[in-house]
């Protein structure tokens, strides 16, 4: 047995980034940028407005009230016709260019207008104000948005403002899944007396596309060499096959024996870690594979702590364990044994607003119904002495984060 942080390190070791494709921007949503991206223009263009009122020169409104001629109106979208001289003002709207001569734009609500003439009659009027000066925002050439970033929603907003309407971006890791097991039907199949609907592999591929992966579910193996060894070859030319399931020590569990005997080369199985010890990983020519547990909760604790820094690491980002948070214990808890454990809990915010974390029981990995309703999972290091309500704890927050998809 290793421990999971040596578990992280080989997997993280064993991928690496792949290649770049183009996506229109539409598309990249999620996506991890592969390059810099460098505004194609400057923005705004020029000085523009930042209020509907009248461009004005300073020197003209240092007392007031005072009066000016209007000789233009500009609104967004139309170049000013000409320069602003002593005694004049342009009307000005929003987004609009502040013409040559102008300095201040004093805001509507200050003003009179009435025979082509305007009269300020009061309010502020620093030099510059409400002028937002070409490149405030970015100029050509800036580069806004740096390479390894996963794009959000703003930054796609950034992007198209930047004119740049498609993107270079890495390859979304394809990952195979295969779910293995008599006992396995698909959802919406009928289920008969000694069968459970195989859960794994359809939630699997909401955590590969959570994560940034494409998931392609291969279905359900049954538990002979010849099914798992079919199914295997068509996971052959992606960059991952996943397998949940099979993995352990029973006579059944014939998931490392196919695979061996097609010639993959066992990295590690078995992790110092609750749940999901019976963990294999291995690479079988290009192709890697992560074989989870069967057991729904071990496969999905699994998956977040392993799969996830894997893509990651595909998708040439950090790809670390997921973040760690602290809290407060809700109720003691025993010490823990050789194994890394991930408790199940419930997070609260208390009245003093500090976090407290409550564990479940019973901590069962066959029970969906508490990891769907978990806010965290609270780690604990193997060894660690008892602990008391109260003390300070690690967890992994659940909600919020990319398991919340
Ligand atoms: P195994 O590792 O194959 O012995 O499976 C451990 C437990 O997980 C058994 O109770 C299986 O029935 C269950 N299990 C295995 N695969 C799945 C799956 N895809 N969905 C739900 N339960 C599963
Ligand atoms: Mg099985």
């Amino acid at each position: 047995m290793i421990s999971v942080e040596e578990a992280i390190e080989r997997i993280e070791r064993a991928f690496a980034p792949l290649g770049a494709e183009l996506v229109s921007l539409d598309r990249a949503l999620g996506r991890v940028l592969a390059e810099p991206l460098e505004a194609r223009l400057t923005q705004p263009p020029a000085d523009v407005s930042a209020m509907d009122g009248y461009a004005v020169r300073a020197a003209d409104v240092k007392t007031l009230p005072v009066r000016l001629k209007i000789t233009q109106r500009i609104a967004a979208g139309q170049p000013p016709s000409g320069a602003i001289g002593d005694g004049e003002a342009a009307r000005i709207f929003t987004g609009a260019q502040v013409p040559p001569g102008a300095d201040t734009i004093v805001i509507q609500e200050n003003c009179d207008e009435a025979d082509d003439h305007l009269t300020v009659r009061e309010g502020r009027r620093a030099l510059g104000q409400h002028i937002r000066k070409a490149g405030l925002d970015f100029a050509t050439g800036d580069i806004a948005l740096h390479s390894g970033r996963r794009l959000t929603a703003r930054d796609i907003s950034l992007a198209a403002a930047m004119n740049r309407p498609w993107l270079t971006v890495r390859r979304r890791p394809r990952i195979a899944l295969l779910s293995t097991g008599d006992e396995l039907v698909n959802p919406g199949d009928p289920v008969g007396p000694a069968q459970i609907i195989g859960s794994n592999g359809i939630g699997l591929a909401a955590m590969v596309h959570a994560f940034g992966g494409e998931p392609v579910n291969l279905g359900i193996a049954r538990d002979n060499l010849e099914d798992l060894d079919r199914a295997i070859e068509t996971a052959l030319g992606f960059d991952a096959l996943v397998t949940s399931g099979g993995a352990s020590v029973g006579e059944h569990d014939l998931v490392q024996t196919a695979l061996t005997e097609r010639g993959m080369q066992l990295d590690f199985w078995k992790i110092a870690m609750r749940p999901g010890k019976p963990l294999m990983f291995g690479a079988l020519g290009a192709l890697k594979v992560l074989g989870l547990p069967g057991n729904p909760v071990s496969s999905i604790v699994t998956a977040l702590l392993f799969l996830k820094p894997a893509i990651e690491r595909m998708l040439g980002l950090a790809g670390l364990e997921p973040a760690r948070e602290v809290a407060l214990l809700g109720k003691d808890m025993p010490a823990n044994d050789t194994r890394q454990d991930y408790v199940r809990a419930r997070l609260v915010t208390n009245a003093e607003g500090q976090k407290v974390a409550t564990p479940f029981s019973p901590q069962d990995s066959a029970m969906l119904s508490l990891i769907a309703r978990a806010d965290c999972l609270i780690v604990r290091k193997p060894h660690a002495p008892a602990a008391k309500a109260g003390d300070t704890i690690d967890i992994i927050p659940l909600s919020g984060g990319c398991l919340s998809i």
